[in-house]
């Protein structure tokens, strides 16, 4: 969709009156509660004053009846006893909440000289965007927080966008903590009337600063002179799963366009299209090769794990370098991390029989075993299972035998090879409810755990001080995804988990296990060699012609009948080939990489085109009588 007509389409309609909302609150002493709880075990009372227990400071009427699962009547009942309380919920106001004012740090040569690039840019009023590639803890927020400060100077206001899983307290309050006007936080995970609030805070121009995930990007901030989009390669700016399909980095580009300011797009590991963007002098690119703190960047050492099974004489989660290295961390009260790209506990249930996977009866996707509850569940729709006692496909018993690993086994095997070892976890499983991902990230930092294992939600944004090593367990499983894209996913991650080792005065130290250890990407990821790294994939994207030297659109095709679906992306590709228009590729009809997901099957096709606005009338034009979706410049071809 186009970025402008976008903007314009939201910055309308959100002016409604905030509404007041009000909590309830545990009116009985703790011991009297729970007294009365444990004489009545399990009643709906009994859990909602449990769950009022947990939460001195309230939940909402919905939330609660949601998270207990109670209807109304016992909340009724509660309050007529007056064992519960009603109390307004107080307004959002940040200037009441305690903050520390913070005060400009001392930038060194490269962030000073960065930063005067961007004043340059602010002062003339113009549409300029600049590329911040600095390396993981090169003091990119320093230069983002006087940036602003500039912005305000000039009367103009900034919009700060962060990937979603970054947008903590921690982050919030670093930025809080150095400007006295008002700051609005924009997530979809706040209230109706806090967003409401910021809402009009921002219209009115009484808050000049606003944070938030995509969606920020089209507050009302009044006369915008600076939008920084932070980890700007982050695939969450993009909205995939509904319509419209857009990258909130690429709108926020727009809308500085249209409001003549400055943009800042900042990462350790630049997209390829914003790095190439700089080399052909469209962004101005500033390099910060050095930790701000004179940390020094962590050592990455190689294991194969093809030699480790043989050593072991047997399949292993920890190769003996890991083990060694986290035994002697933890002794001296040092803390570590362990990244892998899956959770549950086994990967999936397959039949010696007739190998076939035990699927979700909804989507095309293998069931994974989660132990803490002993179920099968489905990643893509949540469907839950018991353990089936007979192949569900042939019929045979005592066949399914449980393959692959996620992070419930790895947290297990882990315990089992170190006793004694504390460890939290971090991955969807464990991160349900709003704020457990924050609780997680609060223990870990006051280090009520030695090793912290978690999927890529580990990787993104956290400063964890005490982290000295990490060990990443099979980063190149994705390298074998036949996208275009994979190299580039696997090279960001490698480098995003690294860096969260030694960001303090304490060396770090990175294990990073591989079937694949002569693989060049392995190793310029390894060395952590970005120009190495840019320089190989924009050879190979030029020459197999992918993004950034042509646009992607990916149509999607959606349907109840399997050959029906088929036929009508069939359909949708003939009408385009018809079309004959020039200087695009058509690629062929075929299964999405998940082929049916809650019951519905999917069908795609890919066009390549050097020109979007050559291919504008053909995608108007086509059928309405099909469910389809369009998605121009996609994260993957495959997904
Ligand atoms: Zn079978
Ligand atoms: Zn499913």
């Amino acid at each position: 969709m186009d970025g402008g007509l976008l903007l314009r389409a939201h910055t309308k309609n959100f002016a409604t009156v905030p509404k007041k909302e009000f909590l309830l609150l545990l009116n009985l002493t703790k011991e009297k509660a729970t007294d009365w709880i444990i004489e009545n075990r399990n009643t709906s009372m009994a859990l909602i004053l449990e769950k009022l227990l947990e939460r001195p400071k309230g939940l909402a009427a919905t939330e609660l009846m949601q998270e207990c699962k109670t209807t109304r009547s016992p909340l009724q009942t509660l309050l007529t006893r007056k064992w519960i309380r009603k109390e307004e919920k107080p307004e959002f106001d940040l200037s009441q909440e305690e903050f520390f004012p913070s005060r400009e740090k001392k930038l060194n040569e490269e962030q000073t000289e960065c930063l005067a690039k961007i004043q340059k840019s602010l002062t003339e009023k113009q549409f300029a965007a600049h590329l911040i590639h600095g390396v993981t803890g090169s003091g990119k927020t320093e230069v983002y927080l006087q940036a602003i400060q500039m912005a305000l100077a000039e009367g103009r206001s900034a919009i700060l966008l962060v990937p979603e899983i970054a947008l903590t307290s921690q982050t919030i309050e670093r930025f809080r903590a150095r400007f006295q006007e008002r700051i609005a936080v924009w997530h979809h995970r706040r209230s109706l009337g806090e967003r409401t609030l910021a809402w009009e805070d921002l219209r009115q121009g009484k808050a000049r600063v606003v944070i938030g995930a995509r969606s920020a990007i089209f507050c009302p901030a009044q006369n915008v002179g600076l939008i920084i989009v932070d980890e700007e390669h982050d695939t969450s700016y993009k909205q995939s799963d509904e319509a419209p399909c857009y990258n909130g980095r690429d709108v926020a580009v727009m809308r500085a366009h249209l409001e003549g300011a400055t943009i800042l797009l900042g990462s350790a590991t630049p997209s390829l299209e914003s790095r190439y963007n700089a080399d052909t002098g469209k962004y101005i690119l500033s390099t910060l090769r050095t930790r701000a703190t004179s940390a020094s960047l962590p050592s990455i050492q190689i294991v194969d794990m093809k030699r480790e099974f043989e050593i072991a004489g047997m399949f292993t989660h920890f190769s003996s370098p890991l083990i060694d290295a986290l035994k002697k961390r933890c002794e001296i009260g040092e803390q570590a991390l362990i990244f892998l790209n899956r959770r549950g506990y086994h990967r999936h249930q397959m039949c010696a029989a007739c190998r076939e996977v035990v699927k979700c009866p909804h989507c095309d996707l293998g069931l994974t075993f989660h132990k803490s509850n002993n179920h099968l569940r489905c990643h893509l729709c949540d469907f839950c299972r018991e353990v089936p006692r007979s192949c569900p496909t042939c019929g045979a018993r005592e066949t399914l035998q449980f393959k692959g690993f996620g992070t419930e086994h790895v947290e297990r095997s882990l315990h089992a090879l170190l006793p004694g070892i504390r460890t939290l976890r971090m991955d969807r499983d464990t991160t349900r409810k709003k704020d457990d991902a924050e609780d997680l990230y609060r223990q870990f930092k006051a280090h009520k755990a030695d090793v912290l294992i978690g999927t890529q939600m580990i990787a993104k944004g956290f400063h964890f001080p005490a982290v000295t090593l990490v060990g990443i367990l099979a980063a190149d499983a994705a390298l074998s995804i036949p996208d275009f894209r994979a190299g580039e996913t696997v090279f960001q991650l490698i480098t995003q988990v690294a860096g969260r080792a030694g960001r303090s005065e304490l060396p770090g130290e990175v294990i990073l296990q591989t079937f694949l250890p002569e693989h060049p990407l392995i190793h310029l990821a390894a060395q952590q060699n970005y120009e190495g790294f840019y320089a190989q994939e924009i050879a190979e994207r030029k020459l197999f012609n992918y993004p950034p030297f042509c646009r992607i659109i990916k149509i999607t095709c959606f349907g109840t009948d399997e050959k029906e679906t088929e036929n009508s992306a069939r359909a949708l590709h003939a009408q385009i080939d018809s079309a004959k228009i020039p200087d695009i590729e058509l690629l062929s009809v075929v299964p999405a990489a998940h082929a049916k997901v809650k019951d519905q099957y999917r069908f795609q096709f890919v066009i390549k085109a050097q020109k979007i606005v050559a291919l504008k009338n053909i995608l108007h034009s086509l059928s309405s009588k099909i469910r389809f979706k369009i998605d121009v410049d996609p994260v993957s071809t495959f997904f």
